[in-house]
C-alpha cells in the first residue's frame, strides 16, 4: 500500500527525520486557516499517490492565506495522472539551498535492500539515472546488519551528500524496518538556507503482508476516491485493482483476467479494473465483485469473462443469476462463457433473460460488445 505524502511525513517525524511544519485540509476555507497558522507564506501540495506533482501543477507556492485558499480551491478536484485531488497539504516554505535524493528499496532481483542516493535531487531520479548514472549511488544494504552509523556515512560519501545527512539516512532505514515498508523515498531532501537538513517530500510503500502487525495503518485503507473501491474490495477478500478506464472486468484466473484487459484495450476501450474471482466463482463472490465494480462511477459496461475448467460454466451462470437477485444491475453486462459446461451455462442466462445482460461466444466479440456499450450514450 502506498501512503500519501502527509502520511509518509508522519512516519518520518516519528522516527526523528526533520520535516517542515504542515497541515492537511479538505476544503479551501480550511486551507486559509491552516496557512494563517503556518505563518502565511506556504507551499500548497495536492495529496495524490503519484509522483511528478510539481510538473503537473500539484505543488504551488502561496504568498499569503488568501492566495493559499485560492490555490487550494483550484487544486481540489484536479486530476493528476488519473488521481483526483481530495486532500491538500499546506507546508511552511523552506528556502532551499540544495536538493538531494535518498531512498531505500527492496531489490527483489538481488535479494537484498538497496540504498539509492544522489546529490542531484529535486528532479525525477529516473531521468538522472538515465542521463548521468554516475551521479546516482546504489549501495546494497544487508537487512541483518542494517544501516549503522558507518554505513550511513558510507552512503553519504558515495552519493556526494553532506556528512550531516547521515542521521536522516539512518532514520529512513528505521522507518523501512519498523514500519514494514518496501520503499522509503525522499525527493527532495534539502539543505535549507538556515543550514538544516529537511525532508520536503516523502513516499512510502508499506508491505501489505505485514498488515497483521501494523494496526495503525488499518484506517488509511478506508480512504477517499480510488482507494475506497480497493478498500471495499479488500474487505470482501476480492483480488481487485482499480484502473482508469470504463469497462469493468471480471474473470476467473489472473492470466485470463490480464488477457481480458489486453483484449478490451485492443478494442479501443480502457479496462476499469482487474478482478480475478478465482476458481470457485461462487454466487457470493460474483455478487461482491459486481457490487464493487458497479459502484465505480467510471464504469459504463461490465465484461464477465469465464473459462470453465474445474469450475463449470453452469455453476458460474447460476452465480451470476443469484448475484442479480442481490445486486441491482445498473450497467450493461456482457458475459462470455466458454469451456466446461459452457452450453448449459449460456442456457441458464438465456432463461433468466435479464434486459441488461447479453452474451457473446468469443472473448474478442465480448470485448467489442462491452467497448461499444461503454461508449454508447
Ligand atoms: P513531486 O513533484 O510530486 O515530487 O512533489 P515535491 O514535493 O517533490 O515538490 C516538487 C518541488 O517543489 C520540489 O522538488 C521542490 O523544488 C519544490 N518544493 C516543495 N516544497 C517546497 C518548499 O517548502 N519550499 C520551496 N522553496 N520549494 C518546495
Ligand atoms: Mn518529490
Amino acid at each position: 500500500m502506498d501512503l500519501y505524502e502527509y502520511q509518509a511525513r508522519e512516519l518520518f517525524a516519528d522516527h526523528g527525520i526533520p520535516v517542515s511544519a504542515a497541515e492537511t485540509v479538505r476544503s479551501p476555507q480550511e486551507a486559509r486557516a491552516a496557512a494563517e497558522r503556518l505563518g502565511g507564506r506556504v507551499v500548497v501540495k495536492a495529496q495524490v499517490k503519484t509522483g511528478g506533482r510539481g510538473k503537473a501543477g500539484g505543488v504551488k507556492l502561496a504568498s499569503d492565506p488568501a492566495a493559499a485558499e485560492l490555490t487550494a480551491r483550484q487544486m481540489f478536484g484536479m486530476d493528476i495522472k488519473g488521481h483526483t485531488v481530495r486532500t491538500v497539504m499546506l507546508a511552511e516554505t523552506v528556502d532551499i539551498e540544495r536538493e538531494f535524493y535518498a531512498s531505500y528499496v527492496l531489490d527483489r532481483a538481488a535479494g537484498t535492500f538497496l540504498a539509492i542516493a544522489s546529490a542531484e535531487g529535486g528532479m525525477e531520479i529516473e531521468e538522472v539515472a538515465a542521463t548521468r548514472p554516475e551521479a546516482v549511488a546504489r549501495i546494497p544494504v544487508d537487512p541483518a546488519e542494517g544501516v549503522t552509523e558507518a554505513r550511513a556515512a558510507e552512503i553519504a560519501v558515495a552519493a556526494g551528500l553532506p556528512a550531516d545527512t547521515a542521521p536522516v539516512l539512518r532514520g529512513l532505514w528505521q522507518v523501512l524496518v519498523r514500519e514494514d515498508a518496501l520503499l522509503v523515498e525522499v525527493n527532495p531532501l534539502v539543505r535549507a538556507a538556515d543550514g538544516r537538513i529537511v525532508a520536503l517530500d516523502g513516499k512510502v510503500t508499506l508491505d501489505d503482508n505485514a498488515r497483521f502487525r501494523q494496526e495503525r495503518w488499518g484506517e488509511s485503507r478506508r480512504d477517499s476516491g480510488t482507494d475506497a473501491l480497493e478498500a471495499a474490495a479488500a474487505e470482501r477478500g476480492l483480488n481487485y485493482v482499480k484502473l482508469d478506464g470504463e469497462v469493468g472486468v471480471i474473470g476467473n484466473g489472473a492470466g485470463l483476467v490480464m488477457s481480458t484487459l489486453d483484449v478490451v484495450a485492443g478494442c479501443g476501450a480502457r479496462p476499469a479494473n482487474f478482478l480475478d474471482i478465482g476458481g470457485g466463482a461462487s454466487a457470493q463472490v460474483m455478487a461482491d465483485g459486481l457490487a464493487v465494480i458497479l459502484s465505480d462511477p467510471d464504469v459504463r459496461s461490465v465484461f464477465v469473462n469465464v473459462f470453465g475448467g474445474i469450475t463449470a460454466c453452469d455453476a458460474v451462470a447460476e452465480g451470476i443469476v443469484r448475484a442479480l437477485e442481490s445486486v441491482a444491475l445498473t450497467k450493461p453486462l456482457v458475459v462470455r462463457l466458454d469451456g466446461n459446461s459452457a452450453a448449459r451455462g449460456r442456457r441458464i442466462l438465456e432463461d433468466r433473460a435479464h434486459p441488461l445482460v447479453q452474451q457473446a461466444t468469443t472473448m474478442d466479440g465480448a470485448a467489442r460488445q462491452a467497448a461499444v456499450l461503454a461508449h454508447a450514450e
